[in-house]
C-alpha cells in the first residue's frame, strides 16, 4: 500500500515546512515539495496540520489495582489513544512481591498480547528487589527490549520499595544500560497522614488531597535526584506536579545533572479546588492529586524552561461503580483518571492556541522526546524518511466539545466533560495504514505491535 499526502503544514520538534509526504508500506519514504509520485491512495491536507503520531509513555491498562481493575483494556484503551491522536503507549507491568519480574510480564503479555489496536510498550515496575531479581535485569535490557523500570517510593505495603532496594536497583540498571523511573512521594508520611485523617472520620475525597502535601512530593523527588546522582544511574521521575518537586530537578542541574521529567496533562490543567465537590472530587483522586494554580503555571514554565521533557496521562480509568468503593473512605479510592485520549487535543487546545507554547514544543513534549527517551526514536516521535509512517493530520481551528457521550475510552464519566477544544484530530495513520478517519476506527485489534525499546540514550 503507498499513499501521498499533499499539501500538508508539517510540524516536527525542530521544523515547520509545507511539504507532500509519500509513504509505502509501513514508512516514510520521501518528503518533498510537489511530489510527483504515483500512489494507490492520496490525501489532500490542505489547511491542516500534520504531527508525528502521539508517545503517551504512561497509561495502566487493565491493571489490577486496589482489588479492581482499570476499565480500558489493551483493546480500548489503545484504541481510544488513537482517536485522540497517540499512536504508541508505554504501560507498565507491575511486579508482584515474592515473585520474579518474568512471571509478571507473562502476565501482562496474556492480557495484552493479540488485543491492542496502537502500537505499545511496556515498562517494568519493580516491586521487590533482590538478589533474583537482579539477575533479570540484564534480560529485560537486552533480550526483552524492555529498558526502564519503574520504582515507586508510595503506596506503602503494596508497590513501596525502601532506599537500599533503591540504590540496589539503580546500581544494576545502570550497569546494563537502562533507565530508572520513580513515582516520587513520600510513602511513611503519606501513609501516616491517610490513617490519621481516617482516625479523625474525615473521609472525604479532600483528604485524599491534603493526606499528600507537596513536601511529600518534593521530599521525595530530591531523595531520589541525590540517590540517582550519587549510582550515575539515568533517571526519570513520573507525573511531577508541583513546584517543590520541580525545584529539587532545577537544583540538580546546577551540578550539570540531568534528570527526565514527566508531568501529565491533568496537573497542567486541573488544579485541588475539585477536591471540594463532595464524592463527585473521587473521578480526580489519583496520585499524586492535582495541586494548586500556582503549580501549573511553574510546570507550564517548567515546559518552556526545558526542565518538563514530556507530557503524558497517567490513564488509570475506573468506571463510576469502581470509584465509589470508597464513597465512604477516600483512602479505598481506586486512584486514576481517564485522558488517554484527550491529551493531544487538550494540550493543543490549552497549550497552542493559548499561546503558552509553540507548535515545536508541542510535538517535542507529546511525541518526540517520549521517544527518545524511551528508546523508541526515529522510528517514533518524527515524521522523516525511514520512520514509522505515524502520522495525526489534524485541523487548528475545529472547535468541539468533549463528553463521556462522544469518547471511546471504557470509563463511563468524562475527566473534561463539557470543556470547549479548539483543534481536532481528523486523520491517524499508524505504520502506515489510515487507522482513524472521519471518527471511526479502521483497524482491527491485534494490529498494535510491541514495540522493543533500545538501551537508554541520555543525549537527547
Ligand atoms: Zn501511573
Amino acid at each position: 500500500m503507498s499513499l501521498l499526502i499533499k499539501n500538508g503544514n508539517i510540524i516536527t520538534a525542530t521544523d515547520i515546512y509545507f511539504a507532500d509526504i509519500f509513504i509505502a508500506g509501513e514508512t516514510v519514504q520521501i518528503i518533498g515539495k510537489d511530489l510527483s509520485v504515483n500512489a494507490e491512495k492520496e490525501i489532500d491536507a490542505s489547511g491542516m496540520l500534520i504531527f508525528p503520531g502521539g508517545v503517551d509513555p504512561h497509561v495502566h491498562l487493565d491493571m489490577p489495582f486496589m482489588g479492581t481493575f482499570s476499565s480500558d483494556t489493551h483493546e480500548t484503551g489503545t484504541r481510544a489513544a488513537l482517536f485522540g491522536g497517540t499512536t504508541t503507549v508505554i504501560d507498565f507491568v507491575l511486579q508482584k512481591q515474592g515473585n520474579s519480574l518474568k512471571a509478571a510480564l507473562d502476565e501482562w503479555n496474556s492480557r495484552a498480547n493479540g488485543n491492542a489496536v496502537g502500537d505499545y510498550s511496556f515498562h517494568m515496575a519493580v516491586t521487590d528487589f533482590n538478589n533474583e531479581t537482579k539477575k533479570e535485569i540484564k534480560h529485560f535490557i537486552e533480550e526483552e527490549g524492555i529498558t526502564s523500570f519503574k520504582t515507586f517510593m508510595a503506596y506503602k505495603g503494596a508497590l513501596m520499595i525502601d532506599d537500599r532496594q533503591m540504590i540496589g536497583l539503580m546500581e544494576e540498571v545502570k550497569k546494563q544500560g537502562g533507565m530508572v523511573t520513580v513515582h516520587a512521594t513520600n510513602g511513611d508520611m503519606i501513609d501516616y497522614l491517610i490513617q490519621k485523617h481516617r482516625d479523625e472520620g474525615k473521609l472525604s475525597p479532600l483528604y485524599h488531597y491534603l493526606s499528600q502535601p507537596e513536601v511529600t512530593e518534593a521530599e521525595a523527588s530530591e531523595r531520589f535526584v541525590d540517590m540517582a546522582n550519587y549510582t550515575g544511574c539515568p533517571a526519570y521521575i513520573v507525573h511531577l506536579t508541583c513546584e517543590g518537586a520541580l525545584n529539587a530537578v532545577r537544583n540538580s542541574t546546577k551540578r550539570n545533572q540531568k534528570v527526565f521529567v514527566e508531568t501529565c496533562i491533568q496537573y497542567l490543567l486541573l488544579n485541588a479546588s475539585l477536591y471540594e465537590k463532595n464524592f463527585e472530587g473521587a473521578k480526580w483522586v489519583m496520585s499524586p492529586p492535582l495541586r494548586e494554580k500556582k503549580d501549573q503555571e511553574t510546570l507550564w514554565a517548567g515546559i518552556n524552561q526545558g526542565l518538563v521533557n514530556v507530557v503524558a496521562t497517567d490513564h488509570c480509568p475506573f468506571m463510576w461503580e469502581q470509584k465509589k468503593i470508597g464513597e465512604n473512605d477516600f483512602s479505598k479510592i481506586p486512584n486514576g483518571h481517564p485522558a488517554i485520549e484527550n491529551r493531544m487535543e487538550l494540550l493543543f487546545s490549552e497549550g497552542v492556541a493559548k499561546q503558552k507554547i509553540s507548535l515545536n514544543k508541542y510535538v517535542e513534549v507529546a511525541c518526540t522526546n517520549p521517544a527518545k527517551i524511551f528508546g523508541m526514536f526515529p522510528c517514533k516521535g518524527t515524521i522523516a524518511p525511514g520512520s514509522d509512517a505515524d502520522i495525526v493530520i489534524f485541523d487548528p481551528d475545529e472547535k468541539h466539545t468533549l463528553s463521556a457521550k462522544t469518547h471511546h475510552m471504557s470509563v463511563d464519566y468524562s475527566a473534561y466533560e463539557g470543556w470547549e477544544v479548539t483543534g481536532k484530530v481528523k486523520t491517524v495513520l499508524l505504520r502506515g495504514k489510515v487507522a482513524i478517519d472521519n471518527n471511526e476506527c479502521l483497524v482491527e485489534k491485534g494490529y498494535g505491535k510491541f514495540i522493543k525499546r533500545k538501551k537508554v540514550n541520555e543525549k537527547i
